[in-house]
């Protein structure tokens, strides 16, 4: 057989070069074999549960926890109504305090590596922009270097504005790295690891930090999505997640899924050991649907919710879409292509044209980038449209200036 743990991470599928989602390869093998694939996940992705619903697939359910331990406790903690320092509200570093002192773990998630995620000038609001990118290059202040997670530019931290000249620049937003530098004050005599990538790039650091955890003894760990996948810290009695603001107001509809994955993965590293764990929520909009969901219901109540709500938009699993992408350096070229070739299939039965539109992340690495999502609600016609596109676009809008691919069932929309 064939088992695909986590089945809903969305590392399966592979955007670069030859791109397919390693989920659907699994399924197309084990069909061909005739073998039986398992789909593991305590978080399944909105398309395998639409297929289980279909009766495409068997749902087979877990109904114990792992050992002995039991589900954490989500508190949502309103910023709105607390003092904060550091970017952790005063209840969430009290109760930290609090397990700190009964010889626990706490583990901090925020999903954004280095320091911060911008410089600015105090004076004229000028930000530190990658040149080669429509984003912010990422301040890292233990090598003083400015880099941009898009494209890896890098260059020397800015000591003056590039826009006025002041030398007032300070950094707004929090990355781990700054977490880790804030705890260091807040809790002098409390050891913090650090997880992510930065911290974790020279051979067998990763595996250090792993020994220095397991070790049992109270600390603070502050990591990235690296921690929220897998690890077996059975000291860790509490979870607190920073920043969960960002996923709420984004422009991609599997944003709030992939939030809600993400909360489900990192508050189970909570409560593994005879402890009961608890995990914690900052936000600005404790209102929020999603976050209401994520505290009062559980992953499968979302679930059904955002299903739903799929459904009333047509949006996958409820139809299916393929993204063109044009990339080139010329301008508005990239779009003018794309609007030609919505025109072109306009009167194509079954497909409707969304866009074209720029990327979110419009520039990237000097290139302009924009996208055409075509829907249908059939996966055959869309195939065969896919392979007829593969053999004669070339033909019928032939511009050596860009460069496009096809992706179907895209997942990164940035
Ligand atoms: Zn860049
Ligand atoms: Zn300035």
């Amino acid at each position: 057989m064939i088992i695909i743990d986590e089945e809903h991470d969305a590392s399966f599928k592979q955007q670069d070069g030859f791109k397919y989602h390693c989920r659907s390869l699994a399924l197309y093998r084990a069909h061909q074999a005739g073998i039986p694939v398992v789909l593991g996940s305590a978080t399944p992705s909105l398309e395998s549960l639409y297929n289980a619903e279909q009766g495409k697939f068997s749902y087979l359910q877990l109904q114990k926890r792992a050992g002995n331990s039991q589900l954490p406790t989500t508190h949502l903690l309103d910023l709105n109504r607390c003092q904060s320092q550091a970017s952790l509200g005063q209840p969430l570093i009290d109760e930290m305090a609090k397990q700190i002192n009964n010889g626990q773990q706490v583990m901090l998630f925020i999903n954004r590596r280095g320091f911060a995620p911008v410089l600015m000038c105090e004076e004229c609001h000028w930000l530190t922009e990658c040149s080669r990118c429509s984003s912010f290059t990422t301040y890292h202040k233990g090598s003083n270097l400015l880099i941009c997670h898009h494209c890896g530019f890098q260059h020397p931290t800015l000591h003056q504005c590039l826009g006025c000249g002041s030398t007032r620049m300070t950094p707004v937003g929090v990355g781990t790295e700054q977490i880790e530098t804030n705890l260091a004050t807040l809790f002098p005599n409390v050891d913090v690891v650090r997880l992510d990538r930065d911290s974790t790039s020279k051979k067998g650091e990763f595996d250090n930090k792993l020994n220095q955890i397991n070790s049992g003894k109270p600390m603070i760990i502050v990591g990235t999505q690296m921690i929220a996948k897998g690890h077996h810290f059975p000291n860790v009695s509490l979870v607190g997640i920073v920043d969960v603001d960002g996923a709420l107001f984004s422009s991609d509809f599997r944003a709030a899924e992939k939030l809600s994955q993400l909360v489900v993965q990192v508050a189970g590293r909570a409560g593994r050991g005879s402890v009961k764990g608890q995990v914690w929520l900052q936000t600005k909009f404790p209102e929020h649907p999603v976050i209401q969901d994520l505290v009062n219901n559980e992953y499968k109540d979302f679930a059904k919710f955002a299903l739903s709500e799929r459904k009333m938009l047509n949006l996958p699993p409820y139809s299916h879409h393929i993204v063109i992408r044009a990339e080139t350096t010329v301008p508005n070229l990239g779009l003018e292509w794309l609007s030609n070739l919505s025109n072109y299939l306009h009167d194509y039965e079954g497909l409707l044209m969304l866009g074209p539109t720029p990327a979110p992340m419009t520039r990237k690495a000097g290139k302009f980038r924009h996208m055409l999502t075509i829907q249908s609600q059939s996966r055959p016609y869309l195939h065969k449209l896919v392979n007829w596109l593969l053999e004669n676009l070339d033909t019928i809008q032939k511009d050596n200036r860009i460069r496009w691919s096809v992706d179907v069932d895209p997942i990164d929309l940035s």
